[in-house]
This record gives structure tokens, C-alpha cells and sequence, in this order.
């Protein structure tokens, strides 16, 4: 799209005009793409949360990796052994968070709204809901840690995240 099109109001136009006052004061530029904190972060897709904020860092200090939930999936591990190998990370953080979505409703639950909103089934969609958050923080911790291309040298932790308080709880 162009300034020039206005056969239809581009649905993103207020996020390009907001992107264009950012790129004015752009500093990253040139910027290499490795975790200058060497930090990784697992977290939730959760609004609420400033993965960067949280922990005091910045544009570049850590690579993050976001899915419903913070768990550690195959495609987390994936994102963490390129962190650890290629782009200098050596602490690992694995941050569910409390009221999650993930942890408060049953599959049963999140399939019925969904289908309600969507106007149609949604009984054969997957979503990966929790039972027991830190039962399961402590697992996705495991994985990390058994990963066999995860060095041991790599500093691994499982926190919680008050979205209320805005504290970490470390677990494990
Ligand atoms: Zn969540």
C-alpha cells in the first residue's frame, strides 16, 4: 500500500504512522542480533507482561520467545539452543505468569469460548492448557535442562510473574 491508495483505509495506518515517528529517533541501526545481556527468556503472549521491563534490560540485551502460556515447546527449544550456540546467551529464564488464561480455564473451557466467538466447532483445535502451573514450570525447566545440545555451563530458572505486583517468583 501507498499513501497514494485509497481505494481501501489501510487497517494499519495508525501503527505505519506510529512507525514512522519511531524510526525518527531509530538508533539500532547497524545493531548485531546477539543477546548483549546474554539473556533468553520463555514467556507468556500475555499483554500484561514487559519482558524487557521486568528484568531491567533493553533493545537487545535478550532474546525472547513468546507462546500462550510460557511453556517450553518444540519450536522454544528450538529458539533456545540457537541462543545458546549462536547468539551468546548463557542464562535461560522460563516465566509463566499468575492469572494466566492458559492456567485458569480447562480445554473444555477455552474450546467452548472460542467456538462461540468463532460461530463454529473448535473441538479440534489444540490448545495446551495447564492443570498445575508450577508442576508444569518445573517440567518445562526439565527439558531445557535435558536437552542434550544445552550445555550444563547454561544457568537455567523458572519463575512465576505476578501480573499483579510485578515481581518474579523464582521456583526453580
Ligand atoms: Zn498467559
Amino acid at each position: 500500500m501507498t499513501d497514494t491508495d485509497t481505494s481501501d483505509a489501510n487497517p494499519f495506518a495508525d501503527l505505519l504512522d506510529a512507525n514512522r515517528t519511531f524510526a525518527q529517533t531509530f538508533t539500532l541501526s547497524g545493531f548485531d542480533g546477539i543477546a548483549h545481556a546474554g539473556i533468553a527468556l520463555v514467556t507468556c503472549m500475555d499483554s500484561r507482561i514487559d519482558p524487557l521491563g521486568m528484568l531491567g534490560l533493553k533493545p537487545g540485551d535478550a532474546k525472547i520467545f513468546r507462546n500462550p502460556g510460557g511453556r517450553v515447546t518444540e519450536a522454544a527449544l528450538e529458539a533456545l539452543v540457537l541462543g545458546v550456540h549462536l547468539l551468546n546467551v548463557d542464562r535461560i529464564l522460563v516465566v509463566p505468569h499468575t492469572r494466566c488464561a492458559m492456567s485458569s480455564s480447562t480445554l473444555e473451557e477455552v474450546r467452548a469460548k472460542v467456538g462461540a466467538s468463532a460461530g463454529q466447532d473448535a473441538s479440534w483445535q489444540t490448545f495446551s492448557m495447564v492443570t498445575d502451573q508450577e508442576s508444569a514450570l518445573r517440567d518445562d525447566v526439565h527439558k531445557v535442562h535435558a536437552h542434550p545440545l544445552i550445555p550444563d555451563s547454561v544457568k537455567i530458572g523458572g519463575f512465576v510473574y505476578d501480573v499483579d505486583s510485578g515481581l518474579l517468583n523464582q521456583v526453580v
